[in-house]
């Protein structure tokens, strides 16, 4: 087996061994419900506020203000589905064309019942243009949702211009900040936002845990009811879970202000030698302003899938388009609404580093790309179409 070459943090992350050990007690012994009016269940709660303040810390937010559930997906349906609850006369929903698909799919659902969906189209770097935004809103819109991040070209949305509009209209705003919170600082206190999607298992925690900030002056109704969470959010809460969260949220706080400028170094290293030394190669998306941690790039004339497959087997991780899609042969959504050809986004690769990329990571990622990159066009049939091989 060769050694695993992880660049796909974008897709998930590993858990960090001092999250994974600040979650084992609360597996085993302290089993506690958090509701239960007894020591073991009043440890949990504690653990539970501990938590609050740890992701509150990392987003700078209230404690009160985040809401724990079970995904960054549900954080966004709760958004957007609370938004429309709360004024049901408006119908109106105002999204852009490379979100990711937890907000394309309730959409496109929404449309289905009726709802008018407008879709703020991107340009070449994949950024919103700020004035479409403001002419979209009409007094039937209920809520404008985007991306803080976009996860598969990590091109940065300008949060501060659209909320400020979002603020003057008095519409609600919710941004899907599931990318963003950890790589980049968030400051939700003075940004003037509504709603807000986290999720753990993109900060060295693991899956199935979530949360959504909400604004503690903005309307809100809950997805589930129930008690929990101060019936914000019922179910039981995952106590394990929520406790490894809330330790990603203060590591990833104290690692922020150096690991953010080692990961762009290392990634721009990436990046810029690829660029320069295999011909045919373009990045894809804006270089600034962009998370640090993100490169996507076209290789033309080469199919993703076929490279992944023969990166895979040197054990190299990558992906085509976002996690949720890989697998499938449809080109990028993202790509292909920033003009990006399919024949050019089913060329396209995208690379995201982590906490523990090392250089010597890095050289090698360079030269098994290029190794393989060069192999598939040298097996093209002919110039410009993709190549499928057995890979
Ligand atoms: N939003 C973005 C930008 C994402 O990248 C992801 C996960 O890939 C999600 C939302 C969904 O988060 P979760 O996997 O916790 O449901």
């Amino acid at each position: 087996m060769p050694k695993l070459l992880y660049l796909d943090h974008n897709a998930t992350t590993p858990i960090d061994s001092t999250v994974r050990d600040a979650m084992l007690p609360w597996l085993e012994n302290e089993f506690g419900n958090p509701s239960s009016v007894y020591a073991l269940g009043r440890r949990a709660s504690v653990a539970l506020t501990t938590a609050r303040e740890q992701v509150a810390g990392l987003v700078g937010a209230q404690p009160s203000e985040i809401i724990f559930n079970s995904c960054g997906t549900e954080a966004t349906n709760t958004a957007i589905l609370s938004a429309l609850a709360i004024d049901p006369d408006r119908r109106h929903i105002i999204t852009s064309t490379v979100e990711h698909s937890a907000t394309i799919k309730l959409c496109e659902h929404l449309a289905t019942r009726g709802y008018e969906i407008t879709w703020l189209p991107v340009d070449k770097d994949g950024l919103v243009d700020p004035d479409k935004l403001e002419t979209s809103i009409t007094s039937e819109t209920a809520v404008v949702s985007l991306l803080w991040a976009n996860n598969e070209t990590g091109v940065l949305f300008p949060v501060e211009e659209i909320a400020s509009i979002t603020a003057r209209k008095k519409i609600p705003l919710h941004l899907d900040a599931v990318q963003a919170a950890g790589k980049i600082p968030l400051h939700l206190e003075t940004l003037g936002v509504q709603y807000v999607s986290l999720s753990a298992h993109k900060l060295y925690a693991p899956k199935g845990v979530g949360a959504l900030y909400v604004n503690r002056r903005a309307r809100y109704t809950p997805l589930l009811r129930g008690s929990q969470e101060g019936s914000r959010r019922g179910g039981t809460q995952s106590v394990a879970s929520i406790v490894a969260f809330g330790k990603a949220a203060e590591l990833a706080m104290n690692h922020l202000p150096t690991s953010a400028d080692r990961i762009r170094t290392l990634r721009d290293r990436f990046e810029n030698t690829l660029l320069s030394s295999v011909d045919g190669v373009r990045r894809n998306g804006a270089s600034e302003p962009r998370l640090p941690n993100t490169s996507n790039l076209t290789f033309t004339g080469i199919d993703a899938e076929t490279a992944l497959l023969l990166f895979d087997k040197e054990g190299l991780c990558c992906s085509a388009g976002s996690a949720c899609s890989s697998g499938s042969i449809n080109p990028s959504h993202v790509l292909t609404a920033m003009g990006v050809t399919r024949d050019e986004a089913r060329a396209s690769l995208r690379f995201s580093f982590g906490r523990t990329t090392s250089e010597a990571e890095i050289d090698r990622s360079i030269e098994i790309i290029s190794r393989i990159i060069t192999k598939l066009r040298a097996a093209q049939p002919t110039e410009g179409s993709p190549v499928h091989m057995n890979a």
